[in-house]
Protein backbone atom coordinates (compact mmCIF):
# COMPACT_ATOMS: atom_id res chain seq x y z
CA UNK A 1 0.00 0.00 0.00
CA UNK A 2 1.51 3.36 -0.88
CA UNK A 3 2.21 6.01 1.52
CA UNK A 4 -0.89 7.64 0.38
CA UNK A 5 -3.39 5.11 0.66
CA UNK A 6 -2.20 4.16 4.44
CA UNK A 7 -2.95 7.70 5.28
CA UNK A 8 -6.36 7.40 3.14
CA UNK A 9 -7.13 4.60 5.16
CA UNK A 10 -6.01 6.18 8.65
CA UNK A 11 -8.28 9.08 8.21
CA UNK A 12 -11.47 7.31 6.72
CA UNK A 13 -11.18 5.47 10.06
CA UNK A 14 -11.19 8.58 12.19
CA UNK A 15 -14.45 9.51 10.07
CA UNK A 16 -15.95 6.19 11.41
CA UNK A 17 -14.62 6.56 15.06
CA UNK A 18 -14.88 10.27 16.06
CA UNK A 19 -16.93 12.38 13.29
CA UNK A 20 -20.53 12.81 13.07
CA UNK A 21 -20.79 14.13 9.52
CA UNK A 22 -23.69 16.33 8.40
CA UNK A 23 -26.01 15.36 5.79
CA UNK A 24 -24.50 11.52 5.21
CA UNK A 25 -26.03 8.05 5.47
CA UNK A 26 -24.05 7.11 8.27
CA UNK A 27 -24.52 3.41 7.25
CA UNK A 28 -23.08 3.76 3.50
CA UNK A 29 -20.20 6.33 5.10
CA UNK A 30 -19.61 3.66 7.39
CA UNK A 31 -19.03 1.05 4.52
CA UNK A 32 -16.90 3.35 2.66
CA UNK A 33 -15.56 6.23 4.49
CA UNK A 34 -15.34 9.48 2.68
CA UNK A 35 -13.78 10.68 0.16
CA UNK A 36 -10.58 13.47 1.95
CA UNK A 37 -10.35 16.30 0.15
CA UNK A 38 -7.18 17.67 0.62
CA UNK A 39 -6.32 21.09 -1.45
CA UNK A 40 -7.53 22.85 -4.01
CA UNK A 41 -6.70 25.51 -6.74
CA UNK A 42 -8.95 27.69 -8.85
CA UNK A 43 -11.89 25.52 -9.63
CA UNK A 44 -10.13 22.51 -9.02
CA UNK A 45 -10.64 20.13 -6.07
CA UNK A 46 -7.36 17.21 -5.31
CA UNK A 47 -8.22 13.91 -3.16
CA UNK A 48 -6.25 12.34 -0.53
CA UNK A 49 -5.21 10.22 -3.36
CA UNK A 50 -4.23 12.86 -5.92
CA UNK A 51 -6.72 12.41 -8.09
CA UNK A 52 -7.84 16.29 -9.80
CA UNK A 53 -11.43 16.48 -9.50
CA UNK A 54 -13.36 19.94 -11.27
CA UNK A 55 -15.53 21.79 -8.72
CA UNK A 56 -19.03 21.66 -10.39
CA UNK A 57 -20.46 23.01 -6.98
CA UNK A 58 -18.14 25.72 -6.02
CA UNK A 59 -18.07 23.69 -2.51
CA UNK A 60 -21.72 23.89 -1.42
CA UNK A 61 -22.67 27.14 -3.79
CA UNK A 62 -20.10 29.45 -2.24
CA UNK A 63 -17.15 29.60 -3.34
CA UNK A 64 -17.27 32.50 -5.94
CA UNK A 65 -13.77 33.19 -6.16
CA UNK A 66 -12.34 30.24 -6.67
CA UNK A 67 -9.78 28.26 -4.49
CA UNK A 68 -6.65 30.17 -3.82
CA UNK A 69 -7.44 33.62 -4.00
CA UNK A 70 -4.20 35.20 -1.37
CA UNK A 71 -6.10 38.48 -0.90
CA UNK A 72 -8.20 36.74 0.70
CA UNK A 73 -6.14 35.14 2.98
CA UNK A 74 -4.42 37.94 3.33
CA UNK A 75 -7.09 39.80 4.75
CA UNK A 76 -7.75 37.17 7.32
CA UNK A 77 -4.53 37.32 8.63
CA UNK A 78 -3.92 40.94 8.64
CA UNK A 79 -7.37 40.54 10.55
CA UNK A 80 -6.40 38.44 12.82
CA UNK A 81 -2.89 40.48 13.89
CA UNK A 82 -4.98 43.82 14.70
CA UNK A 83 -8.35 42.76 16.03
CA UNK A 84 -9.04 38.65 16.01
CA UNK A 85 -12.29 39.01 18.22
CA UNK A 86 -14.64 41.08 19.27
CA UNK A 87 -18.11 41.53 19.18
CA UNK A 88 -21.05 43.93 18.28
CA UNK A 89 -22.75 43.64 21.59
CA UNK A 90 -23.73 46.34 24.01
CA UNK A 91 -23.01 49.68 22.01
CA UNK A 92 -19.48 48.38 21.02
CA UNK A 93 -18.23 47.73 17.48
CA UNK A 94 -15.61 47.42 15.14
CA UNK A 95 -14.32 48.91 11.91
CA UNK A 96 -14.32 45.67 9.58
CA UNK A 97 -18.08 45.19 10.48
CA UNK A 98 -19.26 48.64 9.71
CA UNK A 99 -17.31 48.80 6.75
CA UNK A 100 -18.59 45.33 4.98
CA UNK A 101 -22.42 46.74 5.79
CA UNK A 102 -21.85 49.94 4.10
CA UNK A 103 -20.33 47.78 1.08
CA UNK A 104 -23.09 44.83 1.01
CA UNK A 105 -25.91 47.53 1.04
CA UNK A 106 -23.90 49.84 -1.87
CA UNK A 107 -24.65 46.62 -3.96
CA UNK A 108 -28.16 45.66 -2.54
CA UNK A 109 -31.68 46.98 -4.01
CA UNK A 110 -31.83 50.43 -3.53
CA UNK A 111 -33.79 51.76 0.00
CA UNK A 112 -31.91 48.74 1.92
CA UNK A 113 -28.97 50.19 3.64
CA UNK A 114 -28.60 48.14 6.66
CA UNK A 115 -27.22 44.45 7.38
CA UNK A 116 -27.66 42.24 10.49
CA UNK A 117 -24.79 39.82 10.85
CA UNK A 118 -24.88 35.97 11.65
CA UNK A 119 -22.53 33.09 11.23
CA UNK A 120 -24.29 31.43 8.63
CA UNK A 121 -27.32 31.29 6.19
CA UNK A 122 -29.72 29.37 8.88
CA UNK A 123 -28.94 31.41 11.16
CA UNK A 124 -29.42 34.74 9.07
CA UNK A 125 -33.38 33.17 8.61
CA UNK A 126 -34.34 32.41 12.49
CA UNK A 127 -32.98 36.11 12.68
CA UNK A 128 -35.24 36.55 9.54
CA UNK A 129 -37.87 34.77 11.62
CA UNK A 130 -37.39 36.85 14.83
CA UNK A 131 -36.76 40.11 13.31
CA UNK A 132 -40.17 40.04 11.15
CA UNK A 133 -42.64 38.99 14.34
CA UNK A 134 -40.86 42.17 15.87
CA UNK A 135 -41.27 43.98 13.64
CA UNK A 136 -45.43 43.80 13.14
CA UNK A 137 -45.41 43.49 17.12
CA UNK A 138 -43.64 46.97 17.17
CA UNK A 139 -46.64 48.34 14.73
CA UNK A 140 -49.07 47.16 17.04
CA UNK A 141 -49.79 43.68 14.84
CA UNK A 142 -48.75 41.69 17.34
CA UNK A 143 -51.12 38.44 15.62
CA UNK A 144 -49.16 38.96 12.37
CA UNK A 145 -46.70 35.98 13.04
CA UNK A 146 -46.76 32.83 11.05
CA UNK A 147 -44.38 33.00 7.71
CA UNK A 148 -45.80 31.34 4.59
CA UNK A 149 -42.56 29.62 2.76
CA UNK A 150 -42.54 26.34 0.16
CA UNK A 151 -42.47 22.88 0.11
CA UNK A 152 -38.80 21.58 -1.58
CA UNK A 153 -37.50 25.41 -0.17
CA UNK A 154 -34.48 25.22 1.29
CA UNK A 155 -34.08 27.70 4.07
CA UNK A 156 -30.95 26.30 6.76
CA UNK A 157 -30.91 23.87 9.36
CA UNK A 158 -31.71 25.24 12.77
CA UNK A 159 -34.94 24.74 13.73
CA UNK A 160 -36.39 27.90 12.37
CA UNK A 161 -34.50 27.04 9.03
CA UNK A 162 -35.39 23.72 8.86
CA UNK A 163 -38.84 24.62 9.66
CA UNK A 164 -38.81 27.46 6.91
CA UNK A 165 -37.46 24.96 4.68
CA UNK A 166 -40.23 22.46 2.94
CA UNK A 167 -37.78 19.67 2.96
CA UNK A 168 -40.12 16.59 4.32
CA UNK A 169 -37.13 14.51 5.10
CA UNK A 170 -35.92 16.99 7.45
CA UNK A 171 -39.01 17.81 9.28
CA UNK A 172 -39.52 14.17 10.12
CA UNK A 173 -36.62 14.55 12.22
CA UNK A 174 -37.21 16.20 15.50
CA UNK A 175 -41.09 17.07 14.83
CA UNK A 176 -40.91 20.13 12.75
CA UNK A 177 -42.02 22.50 11.44
CA UNK A 178 -42.61 24.77 14.68
CA UNK A 179 -46.18 26.16 14.87
CA UNK A 180 -46.50 29.22 12.93
CA UNK A 181 -44.60 28.24 9.65
CA UNK A 182 -46.68 26.70 6.78
CA UNK A 183 -45.92 25.66 2.95
CA UNK A 184 -47.54 26.06 -0.20
CA UNK A 185 -46.20 24.21 -3.43
CA UNK A 186 -42.90 25.21 -4.92
CA UNK A 187 -43.08 26.00 -8.91
CA UNK A 188 -41.07 22.92 -10.28
CA UNK A 189 -43.01 22.63 -13.62
CA UNK A 190 -40.69 19.24 -14.83
CA UNK A 191 -41.50 17.64 -11.72
CA UNK A 192 -44.98 18.81 -10.99
CA UNK A 193 -46.30 20.44 -13.83
CA UNK A 194 -48.49 17.72 -15.29
CA UNK A 195 -50.40 18.57 -18.58
CA UNK A 196 -50.13 22.30 -17.74
CA UNK A 197 -47.81 24.33 -19.79
CA UNK A 198 -45.18 26.27 -18.07
CA UNK A 199 -47.09 29.32 -17.75
CA UNK A 200 -50.29 27.91 -16.92
CA UNK A 201 -48.28 26.09 -13.92
CA UNK A 202 -46.39 28.90 -13.23
CA UNK A 203 -49.35 31.31 -12.05
CA UNK A 204 -51.15 28.29 -10.75
CA UNK A 205 -48.17 28.57 -8.38
CA UNK A 206 -48.45 31.73 -7.29
CA UNK A 207 -51.90 31.66 -6.90
CA UNK A 208 -51.04 29.01 -4.30
CA UNK A 209 -49.65 31.93 -2.11
CA UNK A 210 -52.59 33.96 -1.98
CA UNK A 211 -54.79 30.71 -1.16
CA UNK A 212 -53.13 30.58 2.15
CA UNK A 213 -52.92 33.75 2.91
CA UNK A 214 -56.64 33.94 3.04
CA UNK A 215 -56.97 30.64 4.38
CA UNK A 216 -54.47 31.68 7.42
CA UNK A 217 -55.90 35.42 7.20
CA UNK A 218 -54.28 38.60 6.17
CA UNK A 219 -53.94 39.44 10.14
CA UNK A 220 -52.30 36.66 10.98
CA UNK A 221 -49.51 36.38 8.63
CA UNK A 222 -45.87 37.75 9.01
CA UNK A 223 -44.34 36.91 5.66
CA UNK A 224 -43.32 35.04 2.68
CA UNK A 225 -40.33 33.41 2.19
CA UNK A 226 -38.65 32.24 -0.91
CA UNK A 227 -35.68 31.90 -2.62
CA UNK A 228 -35.44 33.27 -6.09
CA UNK A 229 -33.98 30.19 -7.62
CA UNK A 230 -34.36 27.06 -5.71
CA UNK A 231 -31.27 25.74 -4.95
CA UNK A 232 -30.99 22.71 -2.68
CA UNK A 233 -34.42 21.78 -3.69
CA UNK A 234 -32.98 20.82 -7.63
CA UNK A 235 -31.96 24.25 -9.63
CA UNK A 236 -35.59 25.19 -9.80
CA UNK A 237 -36.32 27.70 -12.18
CA UNK A 238 -39.96 29.00 -11.57
CA UNK A 239 -41.78 29.36 -15.03
CA UNK A 240 -41.79 33.27 -17.07
CA UNK A 241 -44.99 33.87 -15.21
CA UNK A 242 -44.44 33.25 -11.61
CA UNK A 243 -42.70 36.08 -9.72
CA UNK A 244 -44.54 38.75 -11.69
CA UNK A 245 -47.83 37.15 -10.78
CA UNK A 246 -46.35 36.75 -6.82
CA UNK A 247 -44.98 40.28 -7.10
CA UNK A 248 -48.92 41.18 -7.96
CA UNK A 249 -50.05 39.05 -4.82
CA UNK A 250 -48.00 40.93 -2.47
CA UNK A 251 -48.79 44.23 -3.53
CA UNK A 252 -52.23 42.93 -2.73
CA UNK A 253 -51.56 42.10 0.97
CA UNK A 254 -49.91 43.88 3.98
CA UNK A 255 -47.33 41.25 4.41
CA UNK A 256 -43.48 41.15 4.37
CA UNK A 257 -41.36 39.66 1.30
CA UNK A 258 -37.88 38.05 2.51
CA UNK A 259 -35.36 37.22 -0.72
CA UNK A 260 -33.53 33.95 0.60
CA UNK A 261 -30.50 34.80 -1.09
CA UNK A 262 -27.67 32.48 0.57
CA UNK A 263 -27.39 31.22 -3.19
CA UNK A 264 -28.34 33.66 -5.57
CA UNK A 265 -26.61 36.53 -3.81
CA UNK A 266 -23.33 38.01 -4.82
CA UNK A 267 -23.46 36.66 -8.76
CA UNK A 268 -24.99 33.61 -9.31
CA UNK A 269 -27.34 34.91 -11.43
CA UNK A 270 -25.19 37.42 -13.33
CA UNK A 271 -26.67 40.33 -11.13
CA UNK A 272 -25.84 41.00 -7.63
CA UNK A 273 -29.06 39.34 -6.55
CA UNK A 274 -31.65 37.08 -7.83
CA UNK A 275 -33.84 40.01 -6.77
CA UNK A 276 -32.32 42.15 -9.20
CA UNK A 277 -32.45 39.39 -12.03
CA UNK A 278 -36.38 39.26 -11.39
CA UNK A 279 -37.08 42.57 -10.24
CA UNK A 280 -37.96 41.57 -6.92
CA UNK A 281 -38.30 44.25 -3.99
CA UNK A 282 -37.79 42.05 -0.69
CA UNK A 283 -38.50 43.65 2.46
CA UNK A 284 -35.77 41.61 3.52
CA UNK A 285 -33.05 39.35 2.10
CA UNK A 286 -30.92 36.50 3.58
CA UNK A 287 -27.10 36.44 2.27
CA UNK A 288 -24.38 34.06 3.25
CA UNK A 289 -22.33 31.58 0.71
CA UNK A 290 -21.12 34.09 -1.48
CA UNK A 291 -20.44 36.59 0.69
CA UNK A 292 -17.00 35.35 2.02
CA UNK A 293 -17.04 33.22 -1.07
CA UNK A 294 -16.72 30.21 1.51
CA UNK A 295 -13.38 30.83 3.17
CA UNK A 296 -14.81 31.87 6.02
CA UNK A 297 -18.17 31.57 7.69
CA UNK A 298 -20.98 34.41 7.55
CA UNK A 299 -24.01 35.00 7.14
CA UNK A 300 -26.65 38.09 7.15
CA UNK A 301 -30.24 39.78 6.47
CA UNK A 302 -30.23 42.77 4.59
CA UNK A 303 -33.30 44.99 5.83
CA UNK A 304 -34.99 47.34 4.01
CA UNK A 305 -35.24 50.87 5.24
CA UNK A 306 -38.75 51.48 6.01
CA UNK A 307 -38.97 48.30 8.74
CA UNK A 308 -35.28 49.45 10.00
CA UNK A 309 -37.09 52.76 11.22
CA UNK A 310 -39.82 50.84 12.87
CA UNK A 311 -37.09 48.70 13.98
CA UNK A 312 -35.00 51.41 15.72
CA UNK A 313 -37.41 53.12 17.28
CA UNK A 314 -38.58 49.81 19.22
CA UNK A 315 -35.32 50.41 21.47
CA UNK A 316 -33.86 46.94 22.29
CA UNK A 317 -33.98 43.84 19.72
CA UNK A 318 -32.80 40.92 22.08
CA UNK A 319 -30.93 38.73 19.41
CA UNK A 320 -27.21 38.41 18.45
CA UNK A 321 -24.13 36.00 18.09
CA UNK A 322 -21.17 35.51 19.73
CA UNK A 323 -20.21 35.80 16.23
CA UNK A 324 -22.41 38.10 14.36
CA UNK A 325 -20.33 40.55 12.17
CA UNK A 326 -16.42 38.50 13.48
CA UNK A 327 -13.99 40.93 12.43
CA UNK A 328 -11.77 38.27 10.57
CA UNK A 329 -14.81 36.92 8.26
CA UNK A 330 -16.13 40.70 8.12
CA UNK A 331 -12.24 41.19 6.70
CA UNK A 332 -12.24 38.43 4.31
CA UNK A 333 -15.70 39.54 3.81
CA UNK A 334 -15.15 43.00 2.69
CA UNK A 335 -11.98 41.62 0.21
CA UNK A 336 -14.42 39.51 -1.74
CA UNK A 337 -16.41 42.26 -1.92
CA UNK A 338 -13.78 44.16 -3.68
CA UNK A 339 -12.59 41.62 -6.19
CA UNK A 340 -16.13 41.01 -7.29
CA UNK A 341 -16.51 44.71 -7.78
CA UNK A 342 -13.26 45.42 -9.18
CA UNK A 343 -12.29 42.31 -11.81
CA UNK A 344 -16.19 42.93 -12.89
CA UNK A 345 -16.51 39.39 -12.19
CA UNK A 346 -19.92 39.54 -12.13
CA UNK A 347 -20.30 41.06 -15.07
CA UNK A 348 -18.48 38.59 -16.68
CA UNK A 349 -20.40 36.20 -15.61
CA UNK A 350 -23.34 37.87 -17.07
CA UNK A 351 -21.81 38.54 -20.40
CA UNK A 352 -19.32 35.96 -21.22
CA UNK A 353 -19.45 32.70 -18.98
CA UNK A 354 -22.90 31.93 -18.14
CA UNK A 355 -23.80 32.10 -21.99
CA UNK A 356 -21.16 29.98 -22.42
CA UNK A 357 -21.81 27.43 -19.39
CA UNK A 358 -25.67 27.27 -20.58
CA UNK A 359 -24.93 26.74 -24.53
CA UNK A 360 -22.77 24.17 -23.55
CA UNK A 361 -25.62 22.82 -20.95
CA UNK A 362 -28.00 22.63 -23.82
CA UNK A 363 -26.00 20.39 -25.77
CA UNK A 364 -26.63 17.63 -23.14
CA UNK A 365 -30.56 17.77 -23.95
CA UNK A 366 -29.84 15.28 -26.45
CA UNK A 367 -28.79 12.55 -24.62
CA UNK A 368 -31.13 9.90 -24.24
CA UNK A 369 -31.11 9.94 -20.31
CA UNK A 370 -31.67 13.65 -19.81
CA UNK A 371 -35.38 14.99 -20.12
CA UNK A 372 -34.63 18.57 -19.68
CA UNK A 373 -31.58 20.79 -19.14
CA UNK A 374 -32.44 24.54 -17.42
CA UNK A 375 -29.94 26.89 -16.23
CA UNK A 376 -29.96 30.70 -15.69
CA UNK A 377 -26.13 32.12 -15.20
CA UNK A 378 -23.98 30.04 -12.89
CA UNK A 379 -26.78 27.00 -12.13
CA UNK A 380 -27.72 24.68 -13.92
CA UNK A 381 -30.02 21.17 -14.01
CA UNK A 382 -30.30 18.29 -15.89
CA UNK A 383 -33.04 16.22 -15.26
CA UNK A 384 -33.04 12.23 -15.71
CA UNK A 385 -35.52 10.68 -17.25
CA UNK A 386 -36.24 6.74 -18.16
CA UNK A 387 -38.80 8.33 -21.55
CA UNK A 388 -37.94 12.07 -22.43
CA UNK A 389 -41.48 13.04 -23.72
CA UNK A 390 -43.46 11.30 -20.37
CA UNK A 391 -40.51 12.87 -18.03
CA UNK A 392 -41.03 9.20 -16.78
CA UNK A 393 -38.67 8.67 -14.31
CA UNK A 394 -36.52 5.73 -13.50
CA UNK A 395 -38.26 4.64 -10.43
CA UNK A 396 -36.27 2.99 -7.38
CA UNK A 397 -32.92 2.61 -9.58
CA UNK A 398 -31.17 5.53 -7.70
CA UNK A 399 -30.49 7.42 -10.84
CA UNK A 400 -29.20 10.15 -9.63
CA UNK A 401 -27.31 8.91 -7.49
CA UNK A 402 -25.62 6.45 -9.63
CA UNK A 403 -24.23 9.47 -11.95
CA UNK A 404 -23.18 11.04 -8.66
CA UNK A 405 -21.01 8.66 -8.01
CA UNK A 406 -19.56 8.18 -11.80
CA UNK A 407 -18.73 11.87 -11.52
CA UNK A 408 -16.93 11.66 -8.64
CA UNK A 409 -15.21 8.58 -9.68
CA UNK A 410 -14.48 10.32 -13.12
CA UNK A 411 -13.33 13.99 -11.72
CA UNK A 412 -16.55 15.84 -11.56
CA UNK A 413 -18.23 17.04 -8.84
CA UNK A 414 -22.27 17.34 -9.46
CA UNK A 415 -24.88 16.99 -7.21
CA UNK A 416 -27.67 14.69 -7.22
CA UNK A 417 -30.80 15.78 -5.84
CA UNK A 418 -33.58 12.59 -6.21
CA UNK A 419 -32.54 12.41 -10.24
CA UNK A 420 -31.96 16.19 -11.16
CA UNK A 421 -28.03 16.43 -11.61
CA UNK A 422 -27.52 20.10 -10.53
CA UNK A 423 -23.86 22.31 -10.92
CA UNK A 424 -23.15 25.83 -9.53
CA UNK A 425 -19.71 26.40 -10.71
CA UNK A 426 -17.24 28.97 -8.99
CA UNK A 427 -18.14 32.46 -10.53
CA UNK A 428 -14.27 32.51 -12.38
CA UNK A 429 -14.76 28.84 -14.00
CA UNK A 430 -13.24 29.71 -17.95
CA UNK A 431 -14.68 28.68 -21.68
CA UNK A 432 -11.96 25.83 -21.31
CA UNK A 433 -13.37 24.69 -17.83
CA UNK A 434 -16.81 24.74 -18.99
CA UNK A 435 -15.64 22.86 -21.95
CA UNK A 436 -14.45 20.12 -19.31
CA UNK A 437 -17.30 20.54 -17.20
CA UNK A 438 -19.51 19.24 -19.96
CA UNK A 439 -17.47 16.82 -21.56
CA UNK A 440 -17.21 14.84 -17.99
CA UNK A 441 -20.84 15.30 -17.55
CA UNK A 442 -21.57 13.47 -20.54
CA UNK A 443 -19.03 11.14 -20.47
CA UNK A 444 -20.79 10.02 -16.62
CA UNK A 445 -24.57 10.26 -18.44
CA UNK A 446 -23.40 7.62 -20.88
CA UNK A 447 -22.07 5.20 -17.58
CA UNK A 448 -25.20 6.12 -15.90
CA UNK A 449 -27.41 5.02 -19.08
CA UNK A 450 -25.17 1.97 -19.29
CA UNK A 451 -25.09 0.99 -15.87
CA UNK A 452 -28.98 1.53 -15.58
CA UNK A 453 -29.97 -0.43 -18.62
CA UNK A 454 -27.09 -3.18 -18.43
N1 LIG B 1 -30.74 29.31 2.57
C1 LIG B 1 -30.40 28.75 1.40
C2 LIG B 1 -31.13 29.17 0.17
C3 LIG B 1 -29.36 27.82 1.32
O1 LIG B 1 -29.05 27.26 0.16
C4 LIG B 1 -28.68 27.49 2.51
C5 LIG B 1 -27.52 26.51 2.50
N2 LIG B 1 -27.44 25.62 1.46
C6 LIG B 1 -29.08 28.09 3.70
C7 LIG B 1 -30.10 28.99 3.70
C8 LIG B 1 -28.41 27.74 4.99
O2 LIG B 1 -27.14 28.24 5.05
P1 LIG B 1 -26.07 27.62 6.07
O3 LIG B 1 -25.80 26.23 5.63
O4 LIG B 1 -24.90 28.57 5.92
O5 LIG B 1 -26.65 27.69 7.41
Amino acid sequence: MSDNSAQTQAWKALSGEHHLAPFSDYKQLKEKGPRIITKAQGVHLWDSEGQQILDGMAGLWCVALGYGREELVQAAAHQMRELPYYNLFFQTAHPPALELAKAITDVAPAGMSHVFFTGSGSEGNDTVLRLVRHYWALKGKPTKKTLISRVNGYHGSTVAGASLGGMTYMHEQGDLPIPGVVHIPQPYWFGEGGDMSPDEFGVWAAEQLEKKILEVGEDNVAAFIAEPIQGAGGVIIPPATYWPKIKEILARYEILFVADEVICGFGRTGEWFGSDYYGLAPDLMTIAKGLTSGYIPMGGVVVRDTLVQVIHDGGDFNHGFTYSGHPVAAAVGLENLRILREEKIIERVRSETAPYLQMRLRELADHPLVGEVRGLGMLGAIELVKHKSTRERYTGQGAGMLCRNFCFDNGLIMRAVGDTMIIAPPLVITHAEIDELVSKARKCLDLTLNALNG
